[in-house]
């Protein structure tokens, strides 16, 4: 670990610790016996704030799953970041980025935009050739990083600016990386959403997108015969992560609530949330 990553001011970490607290109070109440794991979207925000909440000793545990959208800023974060540190990523997925991220990155946790056998069939060859390194080299790889947890992105709003499988598309995708990439475990199934559709949902309508993921779920599980939770959902952000517990999402990505709003995002992004 490069230790040139400086802690941030006192009162940006007691800021960043408490709007942490907040979502995990909320997280707590609505779903107090289901765990749902928090991601905290880190995207354009310094390595130094990641490091303030993870090396916290005011929460316990502290948070160590993070999600990121660019792929050159991942690299960088993880060079210069604590190896114990999850790495989540949730951003538009470009091929020719595939491999590098599963072969460089041993603490990638998982790879939430998954919308391609392609795509799929490059990180299980990057996993692969990490496997291969650490074993000529002598390195001790943990049982938990011999394969890439990857979750396949559906697009449940039909939006063209979004990325994602269509939920038809879903089944023959799970079914690519279950029987063809050895180097990857079939982890879940993740959605954007409209962001028009979670502020009519907070008004009392339930959410489509959710209610899609959800029945996508049902239907892949039953078809690829696994038990339901061995299918995770990953749905709501800032905007809506309530209303996606409700609606029984196992993991919520949160990004603005913590850290802040970001820096004007990059156009080229498929995967930003649209405003
Ligand atoms: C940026 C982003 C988030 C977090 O969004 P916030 O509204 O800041 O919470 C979650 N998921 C994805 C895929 C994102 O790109």
């Amino acid at each position: 670990m490069d230790t040139s990553v400086e802690m941030p001011p006192a009162a940006r970490t007691a800021s960043l610790i408490s709007n942490f607290q907040h979502v995990t109070q909320q997280i707590a109440k609505l779903a107090p016996s289901q765990p749902v794991r928090l991601v905290l979207v880190s995207k354009l925000k310094p390595a130094s704030d990641i490091l303030a909440l993870h090396q916290s000793t005011a929460t316990d545990p502290p948070p160590s799953h993070f999600g990121e959208n660019y792929t050159q800023e991942l690299h960088d974060k993880a060079k210069q970041l604590p190896r114990s540190i999850k790495w989540h990523f949730i951003g538009g997925l470009q091929s020719n980025k595939c491999k590098p991220l599963a072969e460089h990155i041993p603490n990638l946790w998982c790879v939430s935009s998954v919308d391609t056998s392609k795509k799929a069939d490059l990180l299980n060859k990057g996993r692969a050739a990490l496997l291969a390194a650490a074993t000529e080299n002598g390195d001790t790889i943990q049982e938990d990083e011999r394969q890439l947890r990857i979750m396949v992105q559906v697009n449940t709003s039909g939006e063209e600016s979004k990325s994602g499988v269509t939920p038809e598309e879903t089944l023959e995708l799970c079914r690519h990386v279950r029987d063809k990439c050895e180097s990857l475990k079939l982890h879940g199934l993740m959605t954007i959403g409209a962001i028009a559709r979670s502020k009519a949902a907070g008004e009392g309508e339930e959410n489509e997108d959710f209610k899609c993921l959800v029945e996508t779920r049902e239907r892949i599980t039953k078809e690829l015969g696994l038990p339901l939770e061995d299918l995770e959902l990953s749905m709501g952000m800032s905007a809506d992560f309530e209303g996606a517990i409700i609606a029984g999402s196992n993991e919520v990505r949160v990004g603005s609530t913590i850290f802040g709003e970001r820096p004007p995002k990059n156009q080229t992004d498929s995967n930003a949330p649209r405003d």
